[in-house]
């Protein structure tokens, strides 16, 4: 019998996937996997319907979260098994939504400014609350100011660029105390897609480690076959108790490469991280 399999980094349309969540639980079960973590982008606004889904199509749903935090940049972490009914993480989720809305609105502005016909209230009834650049470059495609998405961030809507405003980010240890907070598990996403030397890598593990965080996610589309193998040993044989994670950073259309279940995770790496929380 095949071994059981999950995907443990999941984003639905309530972030900026192009499938709602009750889809990519059906996608999940076509695709033979028996647990998927809903990972969204500063929401956990997908984590119903999901798991709702779930019951309905023998799906085991976990609910998670990915971080945009602040470190030298932008970092991203995984919350894994949180309550998503926790006040405090709510109340956190609920700020970055406002502080997102003032950036995207100068966005919008400067758009109009230039002859784009949008209005967030658009953006907002189309994409929902949670709304990034990924929307923006969307729409610039659409208007045929851009080839692709990619483009779009290469010319306008990446840092200091015509569509770009800043935004406030939350600091990295204080995401991880949230996470903590709501009893889940704190996990560094796709540590090689930082572009990172080796001794920057390693002062970043530390410090996530050092301020709460649980593991890191080993396998992901970003990574080479021989860093994950690499990690994977690394952690395997280093004598702290570091879980590792997995999953294939779904996006529907907007990520058309990455297909949910790949690369393969094994279900054990998921009992592993229900153990580590409060909330199983
Ligand atoms: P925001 O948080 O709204 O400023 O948007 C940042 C998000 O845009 C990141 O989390 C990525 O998912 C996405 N992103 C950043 N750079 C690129 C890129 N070059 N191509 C596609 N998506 C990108
Ligand atoms: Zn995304
Ligand atoms: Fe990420
Ligand atoms: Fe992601």
């Amino acid at each position: 019998m095949l071994s059981k399999r999950v995907d443990l980094h999941v984003h639905t349309s309530e972030s900026d996937s192009s499938v709602s969540p009750r889809g990519v639980v059906k996608l999940a079960k076509e695709a033979g996997l028996s647990a998927i973590a809903i990972t969204d982008h500063d929401t956990i606004l997908g984590f119903e319907e999901a798991a709702d889904a779930g019951m309905e199509f023998g799906v085991e749903v976990i609910p998670g979260i990915e971080f945009s935090t602040r470190y030298n940049g932008m970092v991203h972490i995984l919350g894994y098994c949180i309550d998503t009914t926790n006040a405090e993480l709510l109340q956190a989720l609920d700020d970055i939504i406002k502080d997102r809305d003032t950036r995207n609105k100068k966005i919008v502005d400067q758009m109009r400014a230039d002859g784009i016909d949008i209005s967030y209230d658009e953006m907002m009834d189309r994409f929902g609350l949670v709304i990034g650049r990924p929307h923006f470059a969307q729409i610039l495609v659409e208007n045929g100011m851009a080839e692709s998405v990619k483009d779009a961030f290469n010319r306008l809507v990446g840092k200091n660029m015509r569509y770009w405003a800043p935004r406030t980010t939350v600091p990295i240890e204080r995401c991880i105390e949230l996470i903590l907070n709501a009893g889940g598990v704190p996990f560094i996403a796709h540590p090689f897609e930082y572009g990172y030397d080796k001794e920057k890598l390693v002062t970043l593990v530390h410090h996530c480690l050092s301020h709460g965080a649980k593991g890191i996610e080993v396998r992901h589309p970003s990574h080479t076959k021989q860093q994950m193998e690499h990690l994977e040993r690394l952690i395997s044989e280093s004598p702290y108790d570091v879980l590792m994670s997995g999953g294939s950073d779904f996006h529907g259309d907007v990520k058309p490469n990455n297909l949910l279940g790949i690369p393969e995770v094994p279900y054990e790496w998921l009992e592993k991280i229900k153990a580590a929380s409060k909330n199983y």
